[in-house]
């Protein structure tokens, strides 16, 4: 018997919700849960339970606690998705991890709210000597992390002791389309245009390395490109195969950069945003870096609305788009 396994890709608007499944144990790993919005997470909840084969999930992955990750999980619990097991690199961990002297006062409350509700059923990772947490190996799928590292947990560490820094700190950066198409191409030509995102709660983000049968995938989370590149490298592979990468942080200019676009071979990629939102994501430079470097790259957009087809006709992009609200994503083995 074939096996097979299928990942969905959910309309969270602008956050991340996703779920791996292997369709001959009914094993499910959900990735995020969207935003905490009631209206999201209700759709969200309906998709979750029309598609998993078992009554509950096996493990759920928080990648970190921003809102657009972590915001849903509050109303899934309350809906009766049964949950058994958790990755979460909460806070409440890290401090574990990384002490520090200061005690903060910030307030996380989604994260510690659903630390006291699930502290049982989290999965501890291990931090290894190479900066990074160590492998699982779960059902059919083995799963790397190439984020975050200790650099940027210690970083993620020492901004959450600034409390009141974090209210001061809302940037907004310029909309998707307020760029033309020129400057377009330009910013996306090389890397002297290219910016790290320095978003200390983007850098704790995991990315995970998920491998099952012959295939491969790449979930990026919000993470840092500089940290998965650094990870590439230390595995001494010319150019890593993937069949889809997901994108980090919503497509933002300052999270694919070309040299990371460079260490991968990938035809997939697909772009957790709705293209409405002050971020400007997906930012159409990162989406032409992605074409420069894979001329037949697909990318799969989560939302069909207006704002995304502007995007794709102003920078003659051809997205592919969900059925229902949903993307679905085969591999046989
Ligand atoms: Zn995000």
């Amino acid at each position: 018997m074939s096996n097979n396994v299928t990942l969905y890709a959910f309309d969270a608007e602008n956050g991340d919700c996703l779920l791996l499944i292997n369709n001959n144990t009914g094993f499910s790993i959900l990735i995020d849960s969207g935003p905490n919005k009631k209206i999201v997470s209700e759709r969200l909840i309906t998709s979750i339970k029309n598609v998993l084969i078992n009554d509950f999930i096996d493990l759920a992955i928080i990648t970190h606690n921003d809102d657009d990750h972590i915001g849903g999980f509050k109303s899934f619990l309350k809906k009766d998705i049964t949950i058994n097991n958790f990755i979460f690199n909460s806070y409440d961990y890290i401090k574990k991890i990384i002490p520090s002297p200061r005690n903060t006062k910030i307030s996380l409350k989604q994260d510690k709210d659903l630390f006291k509700n699930i502290e049982n059923k989290i999965i501890n990772l291990e931090l290894t000597e190479n900066g990074y947490f160590l492998d699982i190996n779960i059902d059919i799928f083995n799963i790397k992390f190439r984020s975050p590292n200790l650099d940027k947990l210690n970083k993620y560490r020492s901004w959450i002791n600034k409390e009141e820094k974090k209210l001061r700190n809302k940037k907004i950066s310029k909309s998707s389309i307020s760029i033309t198409n020129d400057e377009c191409i330009k910013r996306a030509s090389n890397d002297i245009y290219f910016k790290e995102d320095t978003r200390e709660p983007n850098g704790s983000s995991l990315a995970l390395d998920i491998a099952f049968g012959t295939s491969r995938i790449l979930l990026l989370g919000d993470a840092h490109p500089s940290v998965v590149i650094n990870s590439l490298i230390q595995d001494n592979e010319e150019i890593t195969k993937y069949d889809l990468i997901k994108i980090s942080h919503h497509g933002s200019e300052k999270n694919t950069s070309n040299s990371l676009l460079e260490l991968i071979d990938c035809d997939n990629y697909l772009i957790c945003s709705n293209a409405k939102n002050s971020h400007g994501h997906p930012s159409p430079v990162s989406l032409k870096r992605i074409i420069n470097n894979n001329e037949h790259a697909k990318i799969y957009v989560t939302k069909n609305n207006s704002e995304m087809k502007e995007i794709e006709s102003t920078f003659n992009f051809n997205f592919i788009y969900p059925l229902n609200s949903i993307l679905e994503f085969k591999y046989e083995f």
